[in-house]
C-alpha cells in the first residue's frame, strides 16, 4: 500500500528550518518570548539539563496558555507551557508523507532527526511556503485516499518522539504512544507481555 502515499520527490531536509533555537525548560516565558523575537522564530526546542530535547514551545502556546490565562510570564516556566513530547521525523522523509501526518495527527511541527541528532524543525508553514501547489495536490489526493481504509493502515504515526517515558521516567529518543501514555522501548516490550 506504500505507493498510495503521495510522493512529491521533495525531502524534509530540503525545506526544513535549520535554525533550531533551544531554551532550557526551567527558563521563564519572558525569556522565551525575548529569544523568539531576537532570533525571529515562532518556536523553540525545549531542552533539559542534559541537553535532551523534551518538547517544543510556540508563540501561540504563549498567547493561549499564558497571556489568555493571565499568568505572569516572568514567573511561568517554559516546562509548564510547552508541548511534549517532541514528535520527530527522519530528514529523508518525503514531505507528502509529512503533510499527511500533520493532518492525521494534528501536529504542525516535527523535530527533524538525522543520525540520532536533532538537526531542524519542519512546520506546516515550511511545506506550504515552498510547495503550495504540491501541498494542494497532496491534500486533494489525501482526501480521496483517506476514504479508503487501506490508506489509514499505510500511514504510520510519527515514527517516534523524544522525551521522558511515562512509565519508568527515563529519557528516550524512541517514545511511542501506547494506550494514552508515551512509553520507551523497554516499557513497550514489557507491556506486550503482560
Ligand atoms: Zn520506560
Amino acid at each position: 500500500m506504500e505507493q498510495k502515499i503521495p510522493k512529491t520527490g521533495i525531502l524534509v531536509d530540503e525545506v526544513m528550518s535549520r535554525n533550531v533555537i533551544k531554551i532550557r525548560h526551567d527558563q521563564t516565558i519572558d525569556e522565551a518570548a525575548l529569544l523568539m523575537k531576537k532570533q525571529q522564530v515562532g518556536s523553540l526546542i525545549v531542552i533539559d539539563e542534559k541537553d535532551n530535547p523534551i518538547g517544543i514551545i510556540t508563540d501561540r502556546d504563549i498567547v493561549v496558555r499564558v497571556l489568555a490565562k493571565k499568568l505572569d510570564p516572568s514567573k511561568t516556566k517554559v516546562k509548564d507551557v510547552m508541548s511534549k513530547p517532541l514528535f520527530t521525523v527522519n530528514s529523508k522523509t518525503d514531505i507528502g508523507e509529512i503533510a499527511l501526518k500533520m493532518r492525521k495527527y494534528r501536529v504542525r511541527r516535527f523535530g527533524v532527526i538525522e543520525k540520532g541528532k536533532l538537526i531542524g524543525i519542519i512546520t506546516d508553514r515550511n511545506i506550504f511556503a515552498i510547495t503550495p501547489e504540491i501541498l494542494e495536490l497532496t491534500s486533494e489526493k489525501a482526501k480521496l485516499l483517506a476514504e479508503a481504509e487501506e490508506m489509514e493502515e499505510s500511514l504510520a504515526p510519527p515514527e517516534s518522539s523524544t522525551g521522558y517515558c511515562d512509565e519508568c521516567e527515563e529519557w528516550s529518543d524512541n517514545l511511542k504512544y501506547v494506550n494514552g501514555r508515551y512509553l520507551c522501548e523497554d516499557c513497550r516490550s514489557r507491556e506486550e507481555f503482560e
